[in-house]
Order: C-alpha cells, then sequence, then structure tokens
C-alpha cells in the first residue's frame, strides 16, 4: 500500500484515499480576451510533463477533503515534499521536455541542456 501525508489531517492515509488533480500553480490568464485562441488552448490543453521532479494538486477526497501540493519525482514516483495551499515549494521542478509541438524560440537553454544530456 502507497501512504500520503495529508498535511491538513497531518497522518499518512491510503493512496485509494487521494485524487491526483494534475499540475500545480498553473495562473489563469489576467486577461483572456487578450489572447489568441492558440494562448488560451495551450493554458487550458497543455501541461508539463517533466522527467523528474513535478508539481501537483491532489486531494484528500475520501478525507478532509482539502487539495494540497505535492512535489513527486515522475521516474521513481519519490514525494519530495508536500505542501499546502498558499505555500510555495522548497524542491525546484525539472525542466519540461520540448516535443514537436513546442515553438523551437520558446525553449530555454536549460532545457536544451536537458535534451541534449
Ligand atoms: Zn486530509
Amino acid at each position: 500500500m502507497f501512504l500520503i501525508y495529508c498535511p491538513y489531517c497531518e497522518e499518512e492515509r491510503a493512496e485509494e484515499e487521494f485524487h491526483a488533480s494534475g499540475e500545480a500553480h498553473i495562473v489563469r490568464p489576467s486577461d483572456p480576451e487578450a489572447l489568441s485562441d492558440e494562448q488560451w488552448g495551450d493554458y487550458v490543453f497543455f501541461r508539463k510533463n517533466p522527467r523528474g521532479n513535478h508539481h501537483e494538486l491532489w486531494q484528500h477526497t475520501i478525507g478532509c477533503r482539502k487539495f494540497f501540493y505535492m512535489t513527486r519525482d515522475t521516474a521513481t514516483y519519490e514525494i519530495k515534499e508536500i505542501y499546502k495551499i498558499g505555500e510555495r515549494p522548497q524542491v525546484a521542478s525539472a525542466p519540461p521536455i520540448p516535443n514537436k509541438y513546442d515553438n523551437p524560440a520558446s525553449v530555454t537553454a536549460d532545457n536544451k541542456k536537458a535534451v541534449n544530456k
């Protein structure tokens, strides 16, 4: 059985009590009307898919029902940290791996290093 620590209940509970709700810290655009359809589509549908540390939003669905954040290594499934809504992560996330849909001009130097390793 896989155990996850709930920062509100302050105890480890079975994985089945939780629901992963996807990538964390996605900020809604302040002026959606100013975005192109492509930019809005990126905001609504596209998420990072890093190999390594990833910040995720989780909910203790069969418990206190509160949301919290988890930094998890997507390669090993190791939980690096858990923190409450409103707090900031202490562990940095891995850079996303660019794919064929990414604009090459938007790929940062860090991402290029990660891909070229
Ligand atoms: Zn809880």
